[in-house]
């Protein structure tokens, strides 16, 4: 079978008029069709920069990126993108919104119509169709932006921080059903996030990634036990702190190294 994902050799760098910054160097990353990934890093690290080369917004500098086996030059349909933000029309009703993509693509037909229904049934907002986004809490509004992703039955999901605005409590309950949505419908997602413990609760593995410049410093392969736990009860499973603790370590050394270049280059 053809990877989900696969990055050769990729190095991006943003040009703008005040230089040049060398955003990602030399990643190498292969994503197998229904395995979740998660990424973490400091911030700069080129997390986002990595998840808009996967969804053909930026072009490579050097090196190649395919989704399922077809290099990527353009946004595609196949990936499906999700963001901190819920980017929803605050004019158009959470049915209304969830249909978004599927009208973008021409795709709208009685058939995904009522797939879109169903989405909605399936993430609790069966009865938010009529409502706007304005009466809906921050929770509801994110579900409601995965359902406006999952409508075009994208089978790559990347999920950019899309829990970190949550409230602690809602972000817990969210994790669970979109493990749950994305293990149901067998698709594939990188999830970029800060919080460690959510990375090791989602995914199958976990990459930290170094900065300045962005690469692959370490991976991190989450055992069986945890994967096959819901993400709220993978944090109780045996090891789950161990894991914790090392991707932890891995991040402090990060910032050390980090403090001692600045420190030599007098920053
Ligand atoms: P992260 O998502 O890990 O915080 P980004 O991918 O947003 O990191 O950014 C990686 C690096 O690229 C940073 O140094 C950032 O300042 C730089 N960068 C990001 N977007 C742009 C842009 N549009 N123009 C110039 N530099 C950018
Ligand atoms: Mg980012």
């Amino acid at each position: 079978m053809e990877a989900a994902v696969h990055m050769q050799d990729v190095t991006y760098v943003y040009v703008t008029e005040r230089g040049a910054t060398l955003a990602l160097e030399h990643i190498d990353l292969t994503v197998q069709p229904g395995q979740f990934v998660s990424l973490v890093g400091p911030s700069g690290c080129g997390k986002t920069t990595l998840l808009s080369l996967i969804a053909g917004l930026l072009q490579p500098t050097r090196g190649e990126v395919q989704v399922g086996g077809n290099k990527i030059v353009k946004p595609s349909p196949q990936v499906g993108y999700m963001l901190q933000h819920d980017y929803l029309f605050p004019w158009k009703s959470i049915l209304d919104n969830g249909l978004t993509g599927l009208r973008l693509l021409n795709r709208l037909t009685p058939d995904t119509r009522r797939y879109t229904q169903h989405l909605l049934h399936e993430m609790g907002l069966g009865h938010c169709e009529s409502l706007y986004p304005q009466q809906l809490s921050g929770g509801m509004r994110q579900r409601a932006a995965l359902v406006r992703t999952l409508a075009t039955e994208p089978d790559l999901l990347l999920l950019d921080e899309p829990f970190s605005a949550l409230d602690y409590q809602t972000k817990l309950q969210l994790e669970d059903l979109v493990s749950e949505t994305l293990k149901t419908h067998c698709k594939t997602a990188i999830l970029v996030t800060h919080d460690i413990s959510e990375a090791i609760a989602m995914s199958d593995r976990v990459i930290v990634l170094d900065r300045d410049p962005g690469t692959i410093r370490k991976e991190f392969a989450v055992p069986d036990a945890m994967r096959r736990a819901i993400p709220f009860a993978a944090r109780e499973v045996a090891g789950f702190h161990e894991l914790f603790n090392e991707i932890w370590n891995e991040l402090l050394v990060m910032n050390g190294e980090a403090e001692k270049d600045g420190e030599a280059t007098g920053q």
